[in-house]
């Protein structure tokens, strides 16, 4: 494994418990790990000039659906609420098979590399035509980012008063039994882990009360996270109410589906006491600014959500409903979002960077990655401000405000991932060429 040296930062947002930011410092690197951090350091290892550069931990991105870059801006889906959009594009998703699942999760990987994430979780929810979590995973190795795919799944199709076509949904039994096989393959519960497994019901509007508790007892008793869709828009609300008799965060808390080990995506219309229980239980949150505005779903609660003590990161949501899958960009959406309805002093630049790292690792249980300290992964992201976006900034570590919006450089566990720009890893442009002829055929 490749050692470095990242010399004389402009600035370093560490990210650490005091929050501290740094000038002109090094940054020595060694097996996967930040070893050192000052100044007027040496290593055997390669060098790295960040003069120009304002230096973060890589961003963490807590809610995606990587197959869905293979549908991005589908005509029929561009302006449908969720549940129109998604019976647009289902019968599309159908005919997805290994291939589809490998091309468009390595394209989702590179896009979200070059927007300076490090970490990823995924959440895949459909297996046809023999596609697999495993394909997925192929493709992280690959791309070389860390990797939490969470085994997804629907079980209530249309015959049953479900919203997917019988042709998406599982039998309950063959779920678990795929959750326990990818588990036992896949997950490090070790420090440092490249892979780690989650067990993710797709949405309660998708899966049965059985399932959601079946679910949770499994991931429990394996010891890995869970994760679903919770209160998306007022159609997810209204359906939990007419179904169950309660709103989302009684449903999910009477089903064990709060915690520690537990983040729901998008939480647009969680209420006050909602808030609360998240706050008391540490249940975790991947807000999805960006989709729940192309969505229409509406602005999630953040600030309240911050202010009450909820764990709460980053998530660009599939490339379906985004549908760019550009993480800093998400950062900047959030901040922008909160201001909205809140005011110009909701969330500032560094607060929302906050999220988008520290936020992130804290919400997919990483304690070992989101910051920039000796004896933390060395997953790093070096953002060059001697470009236009930043000239005349007056403050280029606020990277929100103005700055770039893909990294020079980007470590993770060492490795180098992006290089002056460009993802190196492997073959890029194979993977796009692929990626529209896949496309083409679907079409
Ligand atoms: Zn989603």
């Amino acid at each position: 494994m490749t050692d470095w040296l990242i010399r004389n930062a402009q600035t370093v947002l560490t990210m650490d418990d005091a929050g501290a930011e740094l000038s002109g410092v090094d940054i020595r690197v060694s097996d996967g790990v930040i070893a050192e951090i000052g100044t007027g350091l040496t290593s055997t290892g390669e060098v790295i000039d960040a003069a120009s550069c304002v230096v973060t931990p890589g961003l963490v991105n807590t809610h995606h659906h990587l197959y869905q870059t293979l549908t991005r801006a589908v005509p029929g889906g561009q302006d449908a609420l969720l549940f129109g959009w998604l019976q647009t594009l289902y019968p599309i998703w159908a005919k997805f098979g290994p291939e589809e699942m490998f091309i468009s999760a390595q394209i989702g990987l590179a896009e979200l590399a070059q927007s300076g994430c490090t970490l990823t979780s995924d959440h895949l929810y459909l297996y046809p035509n023999g596609a697999r979590l495993d394909d997925t995973i192929a493709a992280a190795r690959e791309v070389g980012l860390r990797f939490h795919p969470t085994r997804g799944s629907m079980s209530i199709g249309e015959s049953d008063g479900g919203l997917p076509p019988d042709a998406l949904v599982e039998r309950e039994s063959a779920i678990l039994e795929d959750c326990i096989r990818v588990i036992d393959a896949f997950h490090d519960a070790t420090e440092g882990a490249m892979v780690r497994v989650g067990v993710a019901p797709c949405s309660p509007f998708s899966v049965s009360r059985d399932l959601m508790r079946e679910a949770a007892l499994l991931a429990r008793d394996k010891g890995v996270m869970l994760h679903t869709h919770l209160a998306e828009n007022d159609e997810d609300v209204a359906y939990s109410q007419a179904h169950f008799g309660c709103r989302p965060g009684q449903y999910a808390e009477d089903l064990g589906w709060t915690g520690d080990d537990v983040w729901h995506a998008h939480c647009v219309k969680l209420d006050g006491a909602e808030i609360d229980l998240f706050a008391r239980s540490r249940t975790g949150v991947a807000h999805c600014p960006c989709s729940n505005c192309r969505l229409g779903s509406g602005i999630a609660p953040v600030r309240a959500m911050r202010d009450a003590g909820v764990k709460v990161g980053l998530g660009v949501d599939g490339s379906a409903s985004n549908d760019a899958g550009n993480l800093i960009g998400e950062a900047r959406q959030a901040l922008l979002l909160q201001r909205v309805t809140r005011g110009a002093d909701a969330m500032s630049a560094r607060e929302a960077m906050r999220i988008a790292t520290r936020g992130g690792a804290e919400v997919l249980g990483r304690q070992d990655c989101g910051q920039i300290a000796v004896g933390k992964r060395a997953d790093i992201a070096m953002w060059d401000v001697s470009g236009i976006e930043s000239a005349g900034s007056w403050d280029p570590a606020a990277l929100l405000l103005a700055g770039p919006t893909r990294v020079k450089h980007l470590l993770v566990e060492g490795r180098q991932i992006v290089r002056d720009g460009h993802v190196v890893t492997f073959d890029v442009s194979k993977a796009i060429r692929r990626q529209n002829a896949l496309a083409a055929r679907l079409a």
